[in-house]
């Protein structure tokens, strides 16, 4: 089972600490949202399991971080300046805005019907600000819309300092910001989001063989952490929606309450973005092949993905109502990778006699997971919390612990106990969790 709608999701994110609305207390800010105490966690599973994939397991990827402000001849020569656009319409009847293209109908999609609406005018996504004391002319700069440019225009560098060569790739994991029009469906649309990209540069010859590696590869990457088949596709770009340069793209999609929405668009860029660097900034951008003796500007594979989506994509797929013992309960079964925390050290009673032993076995197991410790309440409202925040294991110490040396294992998907020697417990987990 998955979640059926949106809000059982909003509801649980609000209530265990996953993700707020920023700013509530001043009544909230307009679509952003703050990470709470677990969905930091989450949040940053989801990304280091990305860079785990795609950058540690691999010896043709290298990772950088570039800055987030950027200055106007960047994005000129990315184009971004010029294109970087969404089609805005107004509605001259209820006075609300919206993305030409995301409306179905010419029918407001807010319920209210006979809307009018403008013709659509190209709306520049980049949030611009000023550098510096004085505003004005001379002094503006951009907040990134995706992490991609920083990937380019440093090539040449991450060329000549990590003696990589064609193919290889540059990865980037941060934050990126777009004036959206919309936002909206939670946390999939807000103006800031946290990008997981690779720019991964090949020689033009085998740039449809890249783009392919590379669509297989991410399907199996949302699948390798629990996405069912029957919520994920790729669906290839028809010709119209293709930009002038790409030679292929394809998005990823998850089956979201509300349908089939993007998580990754994967596009085979050509050479594209470092013939517009090098022509802007008069420098080089190419690499010279000397077993072949030539010299050529890399086609580029790009699979970018959103952070914040596919955390939501990882909770949906994962929320599950059950019944044990005729409790109902619900539960999200995440991949032990993406759970917030990987065990949590539940002592039976709260009782002086239990705490040393227990809090003994957090400081021993907390030095290689994140461990929750939790003291209070009857045990089995403490694992139905550890269930709904998606703890894959919880470890019991009772009083017979104190004479047996031996702590309970209690698995969430399935609720089975058993009983494990101290000892052995950390090697155990190992063995169950697979790191
Ligand atoms: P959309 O069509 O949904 O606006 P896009 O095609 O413009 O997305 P890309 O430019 O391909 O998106 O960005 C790569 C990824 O970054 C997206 O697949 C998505 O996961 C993420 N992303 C883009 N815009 C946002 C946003 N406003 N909020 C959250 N994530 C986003």
């Amino acid at each position: 089972m998955a979640a059926k709608d949106l809000d059982q999701i909003v509801n649980l994110c609000k209530r265990r600490g996953f993700v707020y609305p920023s700013a509530e207390i001043y009544g909230g800010f307009r679509s952003s949202y703050d990470y709470g105490p677990l969905g930091s966690l989450m949040l940053r599973n989801v990304k280091e399991a990305w860079l785990r994939t795609m950058v540690q397991m691999r010896d043709d990827v290298v990772l950088i971080d570039a800055a987030i402000l950027g200055p106007p001849q960047m994005y000129e020569a990315s184009g971004h300046l010029a294109n970087f656009s969404d089609p805005l319409v107004d509605c001259t009847v209820c006075k609300r805005r919206f993305r030409e293209d995301h409306i179905e109908t010419r029918d407001c999609p807010q319920a209210m019907k006979g809307c009018q609406f403008t013709p659509a005018r190209a709306f520049n996504l980049m949030f611009k600000t000023f550098a510096g004391p004085i505003e004005g002319a001379g002094a503006e700069v951009y907040m990134r819309p995706e992490t991609a440019q920083g990937m380019f225009v440093n090539f040449s560098n991450v060329l000549q300092t990590s003696r990589k060569k064609p193919p290889f790739g540059i990865a980037q994991v941060g934050r990126s910001f777009r004036n959206e029009i919309t936002p909206g469906n939670f946390i999939f649309r807000t103006r800031e989001f946290e990008q997981m990209e690779l720019e991964f540069f090949v020689p033009p010859a085998e740039g449809k063989k890249w783009y392919e590696y590379w669509c297989a590869e991410r399907m199996n990457w949302y699948k390798n952490l629990g996405i069912p088949e029957s919520m994920l596709r790729i669906r290839d770009h028809e010709a119209d929606e293709l930009s002038h340069y790409s030679a292929g793209t394809a998005d990823v999609e998850f089956l979201f309450p509300w349908g089939w929405g993007e998580l990754e668009g994967i596009a085979q860029r050509t050479n594209y973005d470092l013939t517009q660097h090098a022509e802007h900034s008069g420098q080089k951008l190419d690499y010279f092949d000397q077993a072949t003796n030539e010299r050529y500007v890399p086609y580029v594979i790009e699979p970018a993905a959103g952070a914040n989506r596919t955390m939501a994509a990882f909770l949906l797929a994962a929320y599950d109502e059950d019944v044990v013992n005729d409790e109902p309960r619900t539960v999200l079964r995440l991949h032990p990778r993406l759970a917030p925390y990987k065990v949590a050290v539940l002592p039976l009673s709260k009782k002086d006699t239990l705490s040393p032993l227990a809090q003994q076995i957090f400081s021993t197991l907390s030095e290689r997971y994140m461990v929750d410790y939790d003291e209070t309440q009857a045990i089995g409202r403490r694992y139905r919390r550890q269930d709904e925040i998606g703890t894959p294991y919880c470890v019991t110490v009772d009083f017979d612990s104190l004479e047996d040396n031996c702590v309970t294992i209690r698995e969430r998907d399935t609720t089975q106990q058993e009983r494990v020697p101290i000892a052995d417990l950390a090697l155990e987990l190992h063995r169950r969790l697979g790191f």
